[in-house]
């Protein structure tokens, strides 16, 4: 997809399993040396295992992507190891919710909000210093189609997602000069630990989904991670600010 990608580094948040494990996957398989990132050691190293296997270079990195402290911690700890931080992949992100808007707690409100919302800004952060530096780099970050439209029983997963939008937005424009490109993936229902969650909630969730996704089935993880890698490649040198929803056409609906 991207000569240049071979030696680079690649970050990936929320890479204990899921689409961030596929990402952090398809970075690897690319040439790229990759930061797993999560709070989930198990998983984490699980994800550098598959890398390794498959011929890759990869390295755990324990983090709490709310956590100011951490991620500092996390980017300095990334740099020592290999020296550069090109593309990033914030990704970690959690879903709580039970009910309509009404229903929900305020710890619900600030879980989802400091996971989905706090951490994707903190790594941003940290990031953008690390690629000013350099004068290079991109970021994606996973919003959801839940980031550009509203969701019953979703409502403050869907506020964060939006608000996930407008940071890449914003940073796009306040950084394109910089030769930083920030873009947004918005995947619709894929197959996921995530999905089984909410299959836990709701039964027919999976069922459902895949019936209201015009392509007629769930998105899979990879596919979610391939559209994350080309907007990290050179194919997509002039695409900033985008929020590319990877939905089998449920948008477009
Ligand atoms: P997942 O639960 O498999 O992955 C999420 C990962 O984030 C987990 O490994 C978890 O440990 C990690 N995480 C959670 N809180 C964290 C924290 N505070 N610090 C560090 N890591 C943390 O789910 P997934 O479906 O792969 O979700 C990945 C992203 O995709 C999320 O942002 C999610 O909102 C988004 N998304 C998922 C779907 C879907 O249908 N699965 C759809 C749209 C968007």
């Amino acid at each position: 997809m991207n000569s240049s990608f071979s030696g680079q580094v690649a970050l990936v948040t929320g890479a204990a399993g899921g689409i961030g494990r596929a990402s952090a996957m398809a970075f690897a398989a690319a040439g790229l040396k990759v930061a797993v990132v999560d709070c989930q050691r198990d998983g984490g190293e699980i994800t550098v295992r598959m890398i390794r296997e498959a011929g890759g270079e990869a390295s755990f990195f324990a983090c709490d992507v709310t956590s100011d402290t951490e991620v500092k911690q996390l980017t300095e700890q990334v740099l020592a190891a290999y020296g550069a931080i090109d593309y990033a992949h914030n990704n970690a992100g959690i879903e709580r919710e039970k009910g309509r808007v009404g229903d929900s707690g305020e710890e619900v409100y600030d879980a989802l909000m400091d996971v989905n919302v706090k951490g994707v800004w903190l790594c941003m952060k940290h990031q953008l210093e690390v690629m000013l530096a350099q004068g290079s780099g991109a970021i994606v970050n996973t919003a959801s189609v839940a980031g550009l439209r509203g969701v019953r029983k979703m409502g403050i997963y869907s506020a964060g997602k939006h608000a996930v939008v407008g940071l890449t937005k914003s940073a796009a424009i306040e950084y394109a000069k910089k030769g930083i490109r920030i873009n947004a993936v918005c995947p619709a229902v894929i197959e996921t630990p995530m999905l089984e969650q909410m299959i836990k909630i709701d039964p027919l969730v999976a069922e459902r989904s895949a019936a209201m996704h015009p392509i007629g089935r769930l998105g899979r993880a990879d596919e979610v991670a391939n559209a994350v890698l080309f907007l990290c490649s050179d194919g997509a040198s002039f695409i900033t600010g985008q929020a590319l929803a990877v939905d089998g056409g449920l948008s477009a609906s």
